[in-house]
C-alpha cells in the first residue's frame, strides 16, 4: 500500500464519524502523491500523519440565557490544527450543524489555503452550533460574550486569531472583541474582520468575495479569455456572494443567480447588489423579498442555481452544495470555470467530473483566500498600529489572487498537471508547510 493509502486508511479508522474531515483529508492527499511519493523524507518524518493530527482541539460548555429568562447551553471548540507558519488562522462558525467533523475539515483546509496567500499565518477553525438566525441582538451578545469568556484563554494576537465566517459577521465579533478586551485588559489584533473604528481593516468584508473574483479574471486572462461580458450563477446570499456579484458587476461580468437556505433567484438582467445587501444585511430577511425590488427576477424555492445556463459557476454558500447531478448540468450548458466561493462546495465525485470534461475548476482553498489573506493584512496594520486605505488593501488584495493562481498553476505544470488547479493548490500549499515542519524537527 502507498504512503498516502496508508494515512488515508488511518484517518478513516481514526475518526470513524468524520464524513467532512475525511473527505478534506483524502482530497488533499490524493494529490500529494505526486509530492511524496517521491520523497522519502516525508514517510521517514511521518510528516502526513502529523499534518492530519490537530496541534490541539479546545472544546467547551457555552452558557448565556435567552429573552425568556431560559438557560441555553451551547457547544464551543476551536481546533488549533497546525502552526508551522504562523499563528493559528481561521473563522468561527455559527450554524446549528457545526460539529468536530466540520471544524476539523474547515481546519485542515484553512493551513493550505493560508500558506498559499503566501503570509505567515497557521491554520485553524472553530465555531458552535449556536444559531443566530432569529434571536435578537441581546441574546447573540449573550452568547458571544460567554463564548469568548472561555476562548479568551486560548487565544491572542501572537498565538491564535479567529475571526468570521458563516453565521459570525461584524456584530458576532464587535461583541467577542468586546468581551476579550475586557477579560484579558489587552487591545490587540486578536480577531480580524473588526469594526473600523477599533482595528478593523479597509475591504476585509469585500475581500472574499472579490478575491474570488479576482483569482477568475486572471485564470481567463491565462487562457487568452476575459471576464467582460461573462454571466454566473452564484449561490449563497452571505458575504462571499454579495460581494463577488457586486465584483463581477464592477468588471464588466453579470450574476443572474443567488440562494439562500430556502430559496434561490434567477435574475437575468443581474442581480441588483444593493437589493441584495438590504435584504440580507439590513433586514436579516429571506430571498422571498427579492422580487418586491425586481419584478422582473422569479423566485423559487428549493435548489437549482446549478441548472442555469452560464459562462461562470461560484458556489459561496456552504459545504457539499453542488453534487455530481449539478456538475452534470454545468457541463451540459458549456460553462466554462468553476470557483468555489466557499469552503468544499463541491463533492468529490462532482469536483472529478468537472475536471474531467474540461471545466478549469479552481478550489476553495485558492479562490476563497482573499479574506483570510485580508485578515493577515489586518494583523499586520493592527501590529504597526496603522490603516491602510481601501485601494492599498484592495490593491495588495488583487496581487495576492493573481500570485496564487500563478502558483497554483505553476505547481500543477511542473507535476505534470496542467490545469488541474486542486492538485495545484494542494500541492503548493502544502509544501511551504511540510518545509517548516521538517525545520522544526519532530514537534
Ligand atoms: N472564514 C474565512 C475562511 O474560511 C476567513 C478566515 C479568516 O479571515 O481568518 O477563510
Amino acid at each position: 500500500m502507498s504512503y498516502v493509502d496508508e494515512v488515508i486508511e488511518k484517518v478513516k479508522a481514526k475518526n470513524p464519524n468524520e464524513p467532512e474531515f475525511i473527505q478534506a483529508v483524502t482530497e488533499v492527499l490524493n494529490s500529494l502523491r505526486l509530492v511524496v511519493d517521491n520523497d522519502e523524507r516525508y514517510q521517514k518524518e511521518a510528516l502526513l500523519e502529523r499534518i492530519v493530527e490537530p496541534e490541539r482541539i479546545i472544546m467547551f460548555r457555552v452558557p448565556w440565557v435567552d429573552d425568556n429568562g431560559k438557560v441555553q447551553v451551547n457547544r464551543g471548540m476551536r481546533v488549533q490544527f497546525n502552526s508551522a507558519i504562523g499563528p493559528y488562522k481561521g473563522g468561527l462558525r455559527l450554524h446549528p450543524s457545526v460539529n468536530l467533523s466540520i471544524i476539523k475539515f474547515l481546519g485542515f483546509e484553512q493551513i493550505f489555503k493560508n500558506s498559499l496567500t503566501g503570509l505567515p499565518i497557521g491554520g485553524g477553525k472553530g465555531g458552535s452550533d449556536f444559531d443566530p438566525k432569529g434571536k435578537s441582538d441581546r441574546e447573540v451578545m449573550a452568547f458571544c460574550q460567554s463564548f469568548m469568556t472561555e476562548l479568551c484563554k486560548y487565544i491572542g494576537a501572537d498565538t491564535d486569531v479567529p475571526a468570521g465566517d458563516i453565521g459570525t459577521g461584524a456584530r458576532e465579533i464587535g461583541y467577542m472583541y468586546g468581551q476579550y478586551k475586557r477579560i484579558r485588559n489587552l487591545s490587540e489584533g486578536v480577531l480580524t474582520g473588526k469594526g473600523l473604528s477599533y482595528g478593523g481593516s479597509l475591504a476585509r468584508t469585500e475581500a472574499t468575495g472579490y478575491g474570488l473574483v479576482y483569482i477568475v479574471e486572471e485564470l481567463l486572462k491565462s487562457k487568452g479569455d476575459t471576464i467582460v461580458g461573462k454571466t454566473a450563477a452564484v449561490s449563497g446570499a452571505g458575504n462571499v456572494a454579495i460581494y463577488a456579484i457586486q465584483k463581477l458587476e464592477q468588471l464588466g461580468a453579470k450574476a443572474v443567480t443567488c440562494s439562500d437556505s430556502t430559496g434561490w433567484v434567477y435574475d437575468p438582467d443581474g442581480i441588483d447588489v444593493a437589493a441584495l445587501k438590504e435584504i440580507k444585511e439590513v433586514k436579516r430577511a429571506r430571498l422571498t423579498e427579492y422580487t418586491k425590488y425586481r419584478p422582473n427576477a422569479e423566485y423559487h424555492e428549493g435548489r437549482g442555481v446549478w441548472n442555469i445556463k452560464v459562462d461562470l459557476a461560484l458556489p459561496c454558500a456552504t459545504q457539499n452544495e453542488l453534487l455530481i447531478d449539478d456538475a452534470k448540468a454545468l457541463v451540459a450548458n458549456g460553462t466554462k470555470v468553476v470557483a468555489e466561493g466557499a469552503n468544499m462546495p463541491t463533492t468529490l465525485e462532482a469536483t472529478e467530473y468537472l475536471q474531467e470534461n474540461g471545466i478549469y475548476f479552481v478550489p476553495g482553498k485558492a479562490a476563497n483566500a482573499g479574506g483570510v489573506a485580508t485578515s493577515a493584512l489586518e494583523m499586520s496594520q493592527n501590529s504597526m498600529r496603522y490603516s491602510w486605505t481601501f485601494e492599498e488593501v484592495d490593491a495588495k488584495l488583487k496581487q495576492i489572487m493573481v500570485s496564487i493562481f500563478h502558483n497554483i498553476d505553476d505547481a500543477a505544470k511542473e507535476y505534470g498537471v496542467e490545469n488541474n488547479y486542486v492538485a495545484g493548490a494542494n500541492i503548493a500549499g502544502f509544501k511551504k508547510v511540510a518545509d517548516a515542519m521538517l525545520a522544526h524537527g519532530i514537534v
